[in-house]
């Protein structure tokens, strides 16, 4: 449902994705794993335009997304993103978040983008929540909400960039649950984690970046337990 071909990102005279070949297919979960500085977070970011390449090019469900006719908000209706730091609107009430996209996108009416934001809490387990402020939630329940808020809008596909990796230890569980289960009804995801355990389960797919590039590119079971690069294996070895 994505392509990516010879996509380049350069900043200045720092090639930050050099040559970046991958192809990612309906109802897959793809862990990107891979050092700081890797381009991680920018390879997620040219995906759902954030970022715009300086090289290649980019297919979504066969249409280039970077030529002059695509319809940018197909992708914004279609491609959900889940950040580090929730980036939920503070002075809103957890309902109105969620409800913001549908109302504004897709212009759905005010009760139904209600009765869709309470499904989706009930879905991320907080049912009881949807008049909170979001200031008043743990880091935990504030990143269930965002992603009740990337539901909403009924994605073909979520991008995660590290959705767990400013929460305290005992609120990354919940989180990982949930996309365990969105990982179980056969939600296509893009997943950039530090989180090897889940990783390993829940994949069906890993790609290992470093300093640009892909390094490896593999069945989890294969990557976890015979890393075919050394750069994989020291990296590998940290978690241990
Ligand atoms: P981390 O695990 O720390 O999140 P990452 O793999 O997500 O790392 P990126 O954030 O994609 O890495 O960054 C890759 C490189 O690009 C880094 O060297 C970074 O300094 C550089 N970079 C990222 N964004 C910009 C920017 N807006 N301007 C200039 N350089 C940038
Ligand atoms: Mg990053």
């Amino acid at each position: 449902m994505m392509e990516v071909r010879h996509l380049k990102k350069k900043y200045q005279e720092n090639t930050v994705l050099n040559d970046i070949n991958l192809s990612f297919q309906t109802k897959d979960v793809t862990c990107i794993l891979g050092p700081s500085g890797a381009g991680k977070s920018t390879l997620l970011r040219c995906l759902n335009l954030l970022e715009k390449p300086t090289e290649g090019k980019i297919l979504y469900e066969g249409k280039d997304i970077l030529g002059k006719q695509f319809d940018i908000r197909q992708l914004r209706e279609e491609v959900g993103m889940v950040f580090q730091h929730f980036n939920l609107f503070p002075l809103k009430t957890v309902a109105e978040n969620i409800m913001l996209a549908p109302r504004l996108v897709k212009k759905t009416g005010k009760k139904e983008a209600r009765e869709c934001a309470e499904a989706m809490l009930a879905k991320v387990g907080l049912a009881d929540k949807a008049d909170a402020m979001p200031t008043s939630l743990s880091g935990g329940q504030q990143q269930r909400v965002a992603i009740a808020r990337a539901l909403a809008m009924q994605p073909k596909m979520i991008l995660f960039d590290e959705p767990t990796s400013a929460l305290d230890p005992e609120l990354v569980g919940d989180v990982l649950n949930v996309m365990r289960k969105l990982a179980d009804e056969g939600m296509s995801m893009i997943i950039v984690t530090h989180e090897m355990n889940f990783a390993k389960e829940v994949a069906d797919r890993v790609i290992f970046m470093a300093d640009g590039s892909i390094i490896e590119d593999a069945l989890p079971d294969q990557f976890f337990s015979a890393p075919k690069t050394e750069r994989a294996k020291s990296f590998l070895a940290r978690f241990l």
